[in-house]
């Protein structure tokens, strides 16, 4: 991949770099260490859960690798000293600088491998013939012989999950190359986790899911059947977006008061929304993006903290998960696409969340471009008045539309 690659850019840009970072890279990666944290012990883990029927025990805390590993060396080694032991990571995120900042991290500190729950994931939007050969590359970029789990990435339907897929893994598995596979998911999540319970879980390939899982979608009766009936089959859960699938609008009444039930115990509502996930035991790691010390150190005091919530904290998450159950999309991407003639909604709606949710506007921005131009030239003059009617979370998806292609195109 070159560095004139829009993506890397993009990827750089959003993480407020610029095309010397990647240069530098290497220079300031080996640069001294600063003293190390005392390491987590029995005392201050994190708390583990057993993820689905796999046998393995994760940490509910988990690093999602969406920023700039290859200058974080420090971070990742804090992140391995304070139990944060399950690192995800993605080809796509920085077209595959993610997987080469962990790589960097594993070239140096061999022996911290096994030390590490490691995660990565191929989009099958390019096709699926290509995945053994992009899959040696994440492992040479990983400097790594093996992933622990593989997850087809961000797929909106069980098209992409063939049977030359799984056989495919299958193979990758006796080849000691995979130890487990699944696909993540942010479109459709409830309808993709009841087909891979109804394919048997385990049985029939599908180890583990990875899905967008925040107050806005917790209260669903459809999500929480989901995570029930994966919960029986074994399949092991994996949160993200959990601080919420966006657009948001601004601060709510809701939102304020959960903060305030937080603050007094030193988290911010960004910590009170994991805790709320985590409230939820059917889901055995909730995935973050900490691209800094001071948010991996305040979610890892949040994973740490082990007491329950309260039941006036308990009503302040319920309360907002109600508020949210309206007016933030839910991700439910077969409605709205349906109802605008096969129309990603939620892709964008994705990619805006970035730009507002996350602060990621570079994100936003690369999310928006990699929809096809003719996708893009349709959103304009799309009638978007069905999709509002049938949107289960109300939105204003015409108006929002407007601000995508304002913002992002
Ligand atoms: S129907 Fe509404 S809530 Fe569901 S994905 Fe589309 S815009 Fe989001």
């Amino acid at each position: 991949m070159s560095s004139h690659d829009p993506s890397r850019r993009n990827f750089l840009k959003a993480l407020g770099l610029g095309a010397a970072a990647a240069a530098a890279a290497p220079a300031l990666a080996a640069a001294p260490a600063l003293a190390a944290p005392a390491p987590a012990t029995s005392a201050t883990a994190i708390p583990k859960r057993p993820l689905g029927k796999t046998g393995v025990q994760v940490p509910i805390l988990a690093l999602g690798g969406m920023f700039d590993t290859i200058n974080n060396q420090l971070l990742l080694r804090q992140a391995l000293n304070w139990g944060v032991t399950y690192w995800d990571t993605a080809e796509y995120y920085g077209r595959g600088l993610s997987e080469e900042g962990y790589g960097r991290f594993f070239a140096k500190n061999p022996d911290r491998r096994k030390d590490v729950f490691l995660v990565t994931k191929l989009t099958p939007h390019e096709g699926l013939d290509n995945f053994p050969a992009r899959f040696e590359k994440s492992l040479a970029r990983l400097s790594t012989s093996y992933v622990d789990l593989f997850f087809v990435h961000g797929i909106d339907s069980m098209a992409p999950i063939t049977p030359k897929i799984l056989a495919w893994a299958a193979e990758m598995k006796k080849a000691g190359k995979m130890r487990l596979f699944g696909f993540s998911t942010h479109a459709n999540m409830e309808d993709l986790i009841q087909a891979a319970v109804k394919m048997g879980g385990p049985a029939g390939g599908i180890d583990a899911i990875m899905h967008t899982y925040n107050t806005s979608v917790m209260l669903k009766p459809g999500m929480r059947a989901a995570i029930a009936a994966a919960n029986g089959a074994g399949i092991g859960l994996v949160a993200m977006k959990t601080q919420g699938f966006g657009p948001a609008t601004t601060p709510t009444e809701a939102e304020a008061r959960l903060s305030a039930q937080f603050i007094g115990r030193g988290f911010t509502d960004k910590q009170a929304r994991l805790k709320a996930v985590w409230e939820t035991q059917g889901i055995a790691s909730a995935c973050s993006q900490m691209p800094s010390i001071n948010i991996l150190s305040a979610n890892v005091a949040a994973a740490r903290d082990q007491t329950s919530l309260t039941k006036a904290e308990l009503k302040a998450v319920y309360e907002l998960a109600h508020a949210e159950a309206t007016g933030y999309c839910g991700g439910c991407g077969s409605i709205c696409q349906q109802a605008t003639g096969g129309l990603p909604v939620n892709d964008v709606m994705r990619a805006l969340m970035y730009h507002r949710e996350y602060d990621e506007p570079g994100l936003g921005r690369s999310t928006f471009a990699e929809l096809p131009g003719t996708v893009r030239a349709r959103l304009a003059a799309a009638d978007y008045s069905k999709a509002e009617a049938a949107c289960p979370h109300k939105l204003a998806i015409a108006k929002l539309m407007r601000e995508a292609m304002e913002t992002l195109a």
